[in-house]
């Protein structure tokens, strides 16, 4: 036995010790999580109509003497198990506002409603890729006025999105646009409510009495560092999206609303306006072919679980500039963006919070309140349903409806103890993975 390889005794060892199937069925539970929270604590739960303790939990009594959580991170390049939870709930989100589903009515899928994408502007010629109709690579010539390259890049060339001449190009307008990208959405959504109370005719203080505009969007980094927005916007009565919104509206009327407010959407700053890109795409979203509903949503989900990894940026926050050359990954183009952060943050404070974002401190993915459930809301459900079962396999009886569950818990570490945990644990994704 003494001449099988270290690894394999220790992980051997590993799944010899007697908390090992405790441990097995927590990592599993968490989906075999890259960085699991471990946690110490315990937690009743009561009876809210008569204050009975149903039923308690300690982590004193687990074999392992804690309890693993998974790190529920949303970006795949951190977890790639969690980020598969996120995109799925991101998914359901998506789609049963356009579908039904969790609480939203079916017949929303009547309402008028557009799949968006708005763009940023150019801030100069960027190495760009295009095929010709046969299937050729065209040689690099942006549209933009400026130098043009002229080579034929292949799909994965690193310069590609980086700047022709790097020199000439606007690094500080390009960071000012994504800090002030959320902003911009902001007053868009402000205009889109004013271009829809000037169609129904009707003043705009009382445009919810009539009509409400409910969206759900994420963030997209393209390979120039710039944020794309990807957004559902859709059409309610003032009750919400169990109500359909004034006859005869429809998706094209909407489409023409988000295109002015889109066009005359501003940020000013001191010596530059801020405004979309010329680009904008808008889709009515089908039930049969082209951008269904299922498509929609999992495009948004895919986007959902991405950060900035796209557009060559490091992924964390800078506490200074001075070594950037030593940061393995990061584009030439990226080190400009990153600099110029440092540079506008005399005016704007908090570029140098978001350098690492390339100037955008917006979040990923956000809606507007009555879009359709919450994550959490799904998180909730999936916790309790987990947790029922867990009952039912334990011979246990169902937990009444009325209950409250009360705990205190602290954090004692994470990620795996041992690299022969670390690699049960990808054992037990591969596992998963396979279904
Ligand atoms: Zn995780
Ligand atoms: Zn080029």
């Amino acid at each position: 036995m003494t001449d099988l390889p270290r690894w394999m005794q220790h992980l051997g060892e590993r799944a010899a010790a007697p908390d090992f199937h405790r441990w097995r069925e927590m990592v599993t539970a968490a989906g075999g999580c890259t960085h699991p929270i471990r946690l110490v604590g315990s937690s009743s739960t009561v009876d809210t109509t008569t204050g009975e303790v149903l039923a308690t939990y300690d982590t004193a009594d687990e074999p392992t003497g804690y309890l693993l959580t998974a790190c529920g991170n949303r970006r795949a390049s951190r977890c790639e198990s969690c980020a598969r939870v996120y995109a799925d709930d991101t998914f359901h989100l998506i789609r049963s506002g356009l579908a039904g589903g969790r609480d939203v009515p079916e017949s929303v899928a009547a309402h008028p409603r557009v799949f968006a994408t708005f763009t940023a502007p150019s801030f100069g010629p960027v190495h760009s890729r295009s095929l010709s109709r046969d299937g050729r690579t065209r040689p690099c010539h942006p549209r933009d006025n400026g130098p043009t390259c002229l080579s034929r890049h292949q799909e994965d060339d690193p310069k590609l999105g980086q700047a022709i001449d790097p020199d000439t190009y606007d690094y500080a307008g390009a960071v000012l646009w994504n800090h002030h990208a959320a902003e911009l959405w902001h007053v868009f959504t402000v205009y889109l409510r004013r271009q829809l109370a000037e169609h129904l005719a009707v003043p705009r203080s009382k445009l919810n009495d009539h009509l409400r505009a409910e969206y759900a969007k994420v963030a997209e980094y393209q390979s120039r560092g710039l944020v794309h927005f990807h957004a559902v916007v859709r059409l309610d009565g003032p009750n919400g999206p169990a109500e359909h919104p004034p006859f005869g509206i429809t998706a094209d009327d909407l489409t023409s609303a988000i295109t002015t407010a889109a066009r005359s959407a501003t940020v000013a700053l001191p010596g530059r306006t801020l405004r979309w890109g010329k680009q904008l795409d808008i889709r009515p979203i089908t039930t049969d072919a082209g951008w269904t509903d299922k498509r929609v949503a999992r495009y948004i989900a895919k986007y959902a679980t991405k950060g900035a990894e796209a557009a060559g940026t490091v992924n964390r926050p800078l506490r200074n500039i001075q070594h950037l050359d030593r940061i393995r990954g990061l584009t030439p183009h990226a080190r400009r963006m990153i600099e110029a952060c440092w540079a506008e943050s005399t005016h704007y404070p908090r570029l140098r919070d978001w350098a690492h974002m390339l100037g955008y401190g917006g979040h990923f993915s956000t809606k507007s309140r009555r879009y359709s459930t919450t994550l959490t809301t799904i998180r909730r459900d999936r916790a309790d349903h987990r947790a029922t079962q867990a009952r039912d396999s334990a011979g246990l009886p169902p937990l009444p409806d009325h209950t409250d569950r009360f705990g205190t818990w602290q954090v004692i570490g994470t990620g795996y103890k041992t690299t022969a945990e670390e690699t049960w644990a990808e054992h037990i994704r591969e596992q998963r993975r396979a279904g």
